[in-house]
């Protein structure tokens, strides 16, 4: 199985190049914060639990998140791969997913590290909360997204770098641009 972790900031464009990567790849696409936010709007326990820490701009709690995954996981048993997108976010979701892959026999293939320049971070987010009518794309809560960020989830790249699956990828330029440079870093490990 070819299995990528997307990393990166919130507005570094992990959800744009996942899309493009699930079409030239055929890969299943796994997004914590989109699952997350579908159960807000089906109203279930996890949903009205998550939807306090996600308009805050907190991570939702580790064994929560580590529980959704796996059974989202066994959902797409038969895939070629799966991208990660927005998961893991702390030291034991990346952990706790190594452990979940090898249960199942594969592994993370390579974890892609989208590099973006904060104040191109803040201004996307901003863009993007003009149109996505997310709680958490306005400036106040951006602030603490990027915060959270660099407190919990970029130790991550360090973690990555021991298990030598870190890919950094320049995140500036067109789409286009960035998703030639993800291509060829998802070629040398395929
Ligand atoms: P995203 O769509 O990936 O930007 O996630 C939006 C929000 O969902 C985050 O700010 C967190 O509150 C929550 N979330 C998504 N994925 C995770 C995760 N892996 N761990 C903890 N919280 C998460």
């Amino acid at each position: 199985m070819l299995n990528i972790v997307i990393f990166g900031a919130p507005g570094s464009g992990k959800g744009t190049q996942s899309e493009l990567i699930i079409k030239e790849y055929g890969l299943d696409h796994i997004s914590t914060g989109d699952v997350l936010r579908a159960e807000i709007k089906a109203q279930t326990e996890l949903g009205k639990i998550a939807d306090g820490y996600i308009s805050k701009g907190q991570l939702v709690p580790d064994e929560l998140i580590i529980d959704m995954l796996a059974k989202v996981l066994d959902s797409k048993a038969d895939s070629k791969g799966v991208i990660f997108d927005g998961f893991p976010r702390t030291i034991p979701q990346a952990k706790a997913l190594k452990k979940m892959l090898n249960e199942r026999g594969t592994d993370v293939s390579v974890m892609l590290n989208l590099e973006v320049e904060e104040a191109e971070l803040i201004q996307r987010l901003l863009k993007r909360g003009e149109i996505s009518g997310r709680s958490d794309d306005n400036l106040e809560t951006i602030q603490s997204r990027l915060e959270v960020y660099h407190n919990q989830t970029s130790p991550l790249k360090e973690y990555y770098i021991t298990e030598n699956k870190h890919t950094a990828v320049h995140g500036m330029g067109t789409v286009e641009e960035i998703f030639g440079r993800v291509c060829d870093a998802i070629n040398c490990v395929k």
